[in-house]
């Protein structure tokens, strides 16, 4: 199969250009004007941006959680992806507390495999670090592909490692040639915050924000950060909503440390008043919650100065049945929003549109950045001869809708039902196949791969 798309806008990170793209099998092969050859198939890209397929490095599909799943299987999550232009997605594979860190991999690989529509890569969890842990991490490097160990410290019991298996860990990944990346919140104090609210009989949604304030995410980013600096591992955290958490990793820089860090999408969009509504405030429980206007300036802030390199999800989506479990107490909620299809056009019409980011910043913390702090780049976000032809053609200039009646997720809300955006994810490829046209998927489930990643430095 060959496809020539013609009379596109060419974005990357460092050019703007117009010029036609020869896609041939599942590479770009050509780049130029007025390409001679004789496709298989002509898409017409008048008018259209053509940027790399993003690539979303945080979402949980069909992911186990309180007896049941998050709402999007891989089926459904990496459609919805695909709809929104984002054509990779790194999932997280959750150790079991006690169990091997391949018995984890297996259940991954068992619930992704011939259910995958667009490719995807996994980060593991390290839960239990221990001597035989500490034994997998190289197979896990050498052998999957695995490259990038998610720790937790919070959520203590279940997923949380206490610093002295955080030391080690991180010696042991740095050995290997991986990277440790960190849900960075204080697991302690936010469980002190949450038993005394329960005691006190306040579990509205609200007190889910109120038990996780903004010390308890820079007291954990600050702390990670220099046992980071200390082993000298290549360090990335997750998620940060806030300026406190932001400012320990310019504190980090002082030092001539390089510490990676990556926002989601709502909490540059959405703030902290959502949760003064009673209980449909459940919709944007997630860890850690939604803030304050003055942290959606230091984050957007923080993009512009090249500190934050990734707008990921979380996605986590809950139907509003499953969310309803918390009915009576905040700390029962499902943690979690769905956001897998919104984050590009979300990010393009509040980031672009607006005047706060740049087209080529765009293509950086939607795709290029995340493919190579986690060892991709350049077959993945890019776009030049030889890489993979995942690519989205984007209208700049389309306003329309988000809302659940639209949108592919499998939720019945949208967490942001009602918001116009302007730009619209129009035709996606994905490996030289057209995935998404006139609103359709056109690959079926078990197109997307896995994909195996290399090993990092720390250096992009
Ligand atoms: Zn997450």
């Amino acid at each position: 199969m060959s496809i020539l798309i013609q009379n596109g806008t060419i974005v990357t990170t460092d050019a703007v250009y117009h010029a036609d793209i020869l896609v041939e099998g599942e590479t770009i092969s050509a780049i130029g004007h007025h390409l001679k050859a004789s496709p298989d198939r002509v898409l017409d890209a008048t008018g259209l941006l053509v940027m790399p397929g993003g690539i979303d490095p945080h979402v949980h599909l069909d992911m186990p959680f309180m007896g049941t799943f998050s709402s999007d299987d891989y089926t459904t999550g990496t459609t919805a992806a695909l709809h929104g232009g984002t054509t990779m997605v790194i999932d997280f594979v959750l150790q079991t507390q006690g169990k091997p860190l391949r018995h984890a991999l297996e259940a991954w690989q068992g619930r992704a495999a011939g259910k995958a529509c667009c490719d995807y890569s996994f980060h593991m969890a390290v839960t239990d670090f221990n001597d035989e842990t500490r034994k997998e991490i190289r197979e896990m490097v050498e052998d999957e592909g695995v490259t990038s160990f998610k720790t937790f410290m919070a959520y203590k019991g279940a997923l949380m490692i206490d610093d002295r298996q955080m030391v080690g860990l991180m010696n042991e990944v740095k050995a290997q040639g991986g990277m440790v990346t960190v849900h960075a919140t204080n697991g302690d104090l936010i469980d002190f915050l949450v038993a005394k609210f329960r005691a006190e009989g306040k579990r509205a949604p609200l007190y889910h924000y109120l038990s996780q304030p903004e010390i308890t995410e820079a007291e954990a980013s600050g702390r990670f950060a220099d046992l980071a600096d200390y082993t000298g591992v290549p360090a990335y955290i997750v998620h940060m909503t806030c300026e406190g958490a932001l400012n320990q990793v310019r504190r980090a820089a002082h030092r001539n440390q390089k510490v990676y860090a990556e926002t989601c999408i709502q909490y540059l969009v959405l703030d902290a008043s959502l949760y003064e509504q009673d209980f449909d405030g459940a919709k944007w429980v997630m860890s850690p919650p939604l803030r304050e206007k003055k942290d959606q300036a230091a984050l957007w802030a923080g993009i512009n100065q090249g500190t934050v390199q990734v707008v990921a999800t979380d996605h986590c989506p809950f139907s509003w049945a499953q969310k309803q479990m918390g009915l009576e107490d905040f700390s029962k909620i499902p943690n979690g929003h769905p956001a897998i299809e919104h984050r590009m056009e979300l990010l393009f019409s509040e980031g672009v549109n607006k005047g706060r980011i740049s087209l080529h910043k765009f293509v950086e913390v939607t795709s290029t950045n995340a493919a190579k702090i986690f060892g991709m780049f350049p077959k993945k976000g890019n776009i030049a001869i030889g890489t993979d032809a995942d690519l989205l053609l984007f209208d700049p200039n389309e306003v329309h809708t988000l809302s659940a009646q639209t949108h592919h997720m499998n939720t019945d809300y949208s967490a942001y039902e009602g918001m116009e955006v302007k730009g619209k994810t129009k035709t996606v490829l994905m490996r030289g196949e057209v995935a998404i046209e006139n609103g359709e998927r056109k690959v079926a489930p078990g197109y997307g791969q896995f994909v195996k990643r290399n090993k990092v430095s720390g250096i992009i």
